[in-house]
């Protein structure tokens, strides 16, 4: 297999968000998945209501121990974190990723440090200072966003001069690789019609590899939930596929995610001609992007910033 890999994010029954848009990308790429559920819902809470539970940190140091106790922390490659809700399972998660360590110091941690968005908290607002103390500094790539990079660094960014700053902030903090995943830098308009993501890595590249970076997508005109979960996963898949190339691995990672977009706004208008209006319409098209998960055609290229 092309590694193992431990994913602590949410799971919902019903739809694609958190481990629903990680695991399957993830063990199409040939990896090993052990998904430990962060929270169960029946369905992501952009719906009228949801039901389901909340993991306490306690529950999570409880399945590390079952783990541990049957020698079964010793093969993981990757760990991969995404939405994690409260402050005692994000210091549990912490004392996880020195104990993967100590097992396999060359462990991938990939941290996607979901905190919010577009100016909005969606965690208690103590985890801002848990991420900043204890997860950032153990992090090998970590995937904010604008808004997330911002609360981590405590610096403003408006431009792509102060996103790169952001970036080696982040470095002298801990993390050789990071992703921005996206960035609204066109103040011209209420919401522009490009996405930026911006990279950084303090490691050395391949030849003719770039250590920062830049990639603008066109933004789809629709609505979609479960974008940034997927963008972390395939991000480590591509960066396991290409350790040394990290704008290259980026290149192939947000061609994947487009593709799925693209087949998902296409299924909704399907779905809207037909007069199905309902949020579950919205969801993505994950198991029929087989092909655009592993063989997806680069539409947006890479442009080397160095
Ligand atoms: P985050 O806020 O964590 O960065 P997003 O879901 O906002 O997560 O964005 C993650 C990635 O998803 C972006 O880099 C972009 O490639 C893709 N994406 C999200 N929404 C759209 C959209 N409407 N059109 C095109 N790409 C999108
Ligand atoms: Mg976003
Ligand atoms: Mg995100």
């Amino acid at each position: 297999s092309t590694g193992r890999a431990l994913t602590i994010q949410s799971h919902v029954v019903s739809g694609y968000v958190g481990n629903k848009c990680a695991v399957f990308p993830l063990q199409l790429h040939g990896f090993d998945v052990d998904p430990i559920l962060s929270v169960q819902f029946s369905n992501h809470t952009g719906y009228g209501c949801w039901k389901g539970e909340v993991m306490t940190g306690e529950q999570l140091q409880s399945l590390v121990e079952g783990l541990e106790q049957n020698g079964l922390l010793e093969g993981y490659t990757h760990l991969l974190t995404g939405y994690i809700g409260s402050a005692s399972m994000l210091r549990t998660v912490a004392r996880l990723v020195r104990k993967l360590r100590t097992y396999n110091p060359n462990l991938v941690y990939v941290c996607d440090p979901v905190l919010g968005d577009n100016g909005r908290l969606y965690v208690p607002a103590e985890l801002t200072t848990i991420y900043r103390e204890e997860i950032v500094p153990l992090a090998t790539l970590l995937t904010p966003n604008q808004f997330e990079a911002e609360l981590l660094t405590g610096m403003t960014i408006g431009s792509e001069e102060d996103a790169l700053a952001a970036c080696a902030s982040l470095h002298q903090a801990g993390p050789p690789s990071v992703v921005l995943t996206s960035l609204d830098l066109d103040h011209s308009a209420s919401s522009s019609s490009t996405i930026t993501l911006l990279g950084s890595t303090s490691q050395p590249q391949a030849e003719r590899c770039g250590q920062r970076f830049r990639i603008v997508v066109p933004r789809i005109p629709s609505y979609f939930t479960g974008t940034g979960d997927l963008c972390a996963a395939l991000l480590l898949a591509w960066t396991a596929k290409m350790p040394d190339k990290l704008g290259r691995a980026a290149e192939m990672a947000v061609a994947s995610l487009q593709g799925v977009l693209r087949r998902t706004a296409a299924a909704q208008a399907v779905a809207e001609a037909a007069g199905k209006t309902g949020i579950g319409c919205r969801e993505l098209r994950l198991v029929n992007s087989v092909d655009e998960l592993l063989h997806p055609k680069i539409t947006e290229e890479v442009t080397w910033l160095d």
